[in-house]
């Protein structure tokens, strides 16, 4: 399996978040990291899905012994066995859990820092098959954070005397130059990859066209940006189909990729566009894994995705060597309706419904909001900008709004 089913059949989601993948796959790698991410970024996911799928226990010491049992209920609802092991256990407890870890039953196994002063666990672990160590609220370990532990020092050591060395993997939302070094340090983390997941992209700029004639739109786009190049996704084949025929007809050095075609045609137009054959491609999202092309100038979205975290993948594709990125979403509220048909017709539970139903809101959301788009992004991932004018959205900036009449945006920004 791959990371992305797990996604899909634990936890329930449909796409990662920006960053997700790359932590999973370092840790996958077995490579030690530091993910420095924003609260509410999905840092949790980063360890439990290498957790499920290298072998052995993944152990995280995570600080809160209140927040351990919520977390550890809501992983056994979904099916994931995890267990927690702190003070608050009943001897009973204990031993049920540690003859569960033995019999090799659990992989996530969630532990206080005190926990490594037991003796008895200590030299239980020792005999047991751990993959990896986490270190969650790694901040803690540094004193220029803001809740220090002095029990976090205690767990480099700890993870030394392991007869063989598991993978070390930091987490935290603290970001300042001296928390980082000290937990580079202290955390006793070997040649580590640290990833930095601030999500602004500030050479991308936003914007959302509402109820305009849509073909139109990306014909006349097109013939203004000639030299530049560009991914318009559209959702299903025949639309990529449509689009593309009619762009072809007008003129233009365009391709097409899609679920439907062969693998040789798929590979084919993927090397088109990456090196510069063709100017543009009308693809689904089936177009995304692997391309890794960094001049692409524009994204545009013929209809509304499902959610922000999709959206936001896609159209991060703009601007990859810094340059600047437009990414436009061509919005109409019958996309509304696409959506929840595809959410009622493909997703199974309940619960997993109402959850893929929370999320179109939040996109629906950013579709018509007439506040900053860019804030709103970073918002929905937990982030919350230090700029207060963004200046580089088309809700923001009014020039773009009066000089595109179609579009019925009244510039009131919230920034
Ligand atoms: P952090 O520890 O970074 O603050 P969490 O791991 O607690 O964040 O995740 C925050 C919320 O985001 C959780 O409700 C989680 O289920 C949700 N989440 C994480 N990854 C995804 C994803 N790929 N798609 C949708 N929701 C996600
Ligand atoms: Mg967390």
């Amino acid at each position: 399996m791959q990371p992305t089913d797990i996604l899909k059949q634990y936890f329930g989601y449909s796409s990662f978040r920006p960053g997700q993948e790359e932590v999973i796959k370092t840790l996958l790698a077995r490579r030690d990291c530091l993910a420095i991410m924003p609260t509410g970024a999905g840092k949790s996911l980063c360890f439990q899905i290498p957790g499920l799928m290298l072998p052995g226990i993944t152990l995280i010491i995570s600080p809160l012994i209140s927040l351990m049992k919520d977390q550890v209920d809501t992983l056994v609802n979904q099916e994931i066995p995890a267990v927690y092991i702190n003070s608050q256990c009943t001897w009973d407890e204990l031993r049920q859990r540690f003859s569960e870890i033995r019999a090799g039953r659990v992989k996530l196994v969630y532990i206080s820092p005190e926990r490594l002063q037991n003796e008895f666990f200590t030299s239980f672990m020792q005999t047991q098959p751990i993959s990896l160590v986490v270190i969650d609220e790694a901040h803690c370990v540094s004193q220029w954070g803001h809740d220090f532990r002095p029990s976090y020092c205690a767990i480099s050591a700890w993870v030394e005397a392991l007869p063989r060395r598991p993978v070390v993997a930091a987490f935290t939302a603290t970001a300042t130059e001296k928390v980082k070094k000290d937990m580079q340090q202290l955390l006793g983390l070997r040649e580590e990859r640290v990833f930095v997941g601030g999500f602004d992209r500030p050479n991308l700029y936003f914007r959302v066209v509402r109820d305009t004639d849509r073909t139109r739109f990306i014909l006349a786009y097109l013939a203004s940006h000639r030299e530049d190049s560009g991914i318009i996704y559209a959702a299903t084949r025949k639309e990529v189909d449509r689009l593309y025929t009619e762009i072809r007809h007008q003129g233009f050095s365009v391709g097409r990729y899609h679920a439907g075609m062969s693998d040789e045609a798929r590979k084919k137009e993927q090397e088109r566009f990456t090196y510069d054959k063709i100017q543009v491609i009308v693809a689904t999202n089936a177009f995304g894994m692997g391309i890794d092309k960094s001049n692409v100038r524009y994204i545009i979205h013929y209809q509304m995705p499902k959610n922000i975290e999709s959206y936001y993948q896609e159209a991060g594709r703009a601007g990859r060597d810094g340059g600047p990125g437009e990414c436009i979403l061509l919005f109409s509220r019958q996309d509304i309706m696409i959506q929840k048909y595809l959410i009622e017709h493909s997703v199974h539970t309940v619960e997993q419904q109402q959850r893929e139903q929370d999320m179109l809101n939040r996109m629906v959301g950013y579709c018509e909001t007439r506040g900053c788009l860019r804030q709103y992004i970073l918002s929905y991932f937990g982030e919350r900008p230090e700029w207060t004018a963004c200046g580089k959205c088309g809700n923001c900036d009014q020039e773009v709004v009066e000089e595109d009449q179609t579009n019925i945006v009244r510039p009131i920004c919230a920034c």
